[in-house]
């Protein structure tokens, strides 16, 4: 059985960026309903004793829509922290491994995340955009439709195992109660409540 994560911060914690009433949704509502859905379309099959991950990267049709959407939303929600809008010095202090690599790859933290709201703007219809690690250290923004996750589908359409360091859930149901149509305003804001520690440490 698995269960709905608990939050590591209050409802209101992540506001003016995500506002309450989108997080009882949100985590509350969709979440709930991807875990309620899993459990039931699991019982009493192979995948009942599987992790999370394994499920993601075996099952196919509703399990693995459910699984993947339980898989991103963990790693989305568990990421945040009460707004700060930390500087670039701030970020390289957070993420000192981490932000080497993206200068090394981007040349700046804003050219990097230039590119990860424009590959967020552009995803047509319900998504995710990640950054993930490749094996070799570097790396990758990545669009996913749907419920996919990096790990999933990193050797067939990249050619590379992906670990996922980053989502940003571009879903309209992560947005629409504050942002309606205004997708840009809630990604560029999505940067304030990011813990870039949390980030290193998926990195490391
Ligand atoms: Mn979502």
């Amino acid at each position: 059985m698995f269960e709905l994560i608990k939050l590591p911060y209050a409802e209101n914690a992540l506001e003016p960026v995500i506002s309450a009433k989108t997080i009882s949704f949100h985590h509350g509502k969709h979440l709930q309903g991807y875990v309620d859905n899993l459990n039931k379309l699991i019982a009493g099959t192979k995948y009942e004793q599987m992790s999370i991950e394994d499920i993601v990267c075996i099952s196919d049709g509703p399990i693995f829509n459910n699984a993947g959407q339980i898989l991103n939303h963990n790693l989305y929600f568990e990421q945040f922290q009460a707004p700060v809008h930390p500087s670039d010095e701030q970020i390289c202090s957070a993420a000192p491994r981490l932000s080497k690599q993206i200068e090394t790859q981007w040349g700046s933290i804003s050219a990097f995340k230039a590119e990860f709201e424009s590959k967020c703007a552009t995803l047509f219809g319900s998504g995710w955009v990640w950054l993930s690690a490749k094996e070799d250290g570097t790396l990758i923004i990545t669009q996913e439709s749907g419920a996919n996750n990096p790990i999933r589908t990193g050797l067939d359409k990249f050619g590379a195992n992906l670990k996922p360091i980053l989502p940003f859930d571009v879903w309209e149901h992560a947005y629409y109660l504050d942002y309606q149509n205004r997708r840009a305003a809630y990604l560029v804001s999505l940067w304030d409540i990011l813990s870039w520690g949390i980030l290193e440490v998926r990195f490391n």
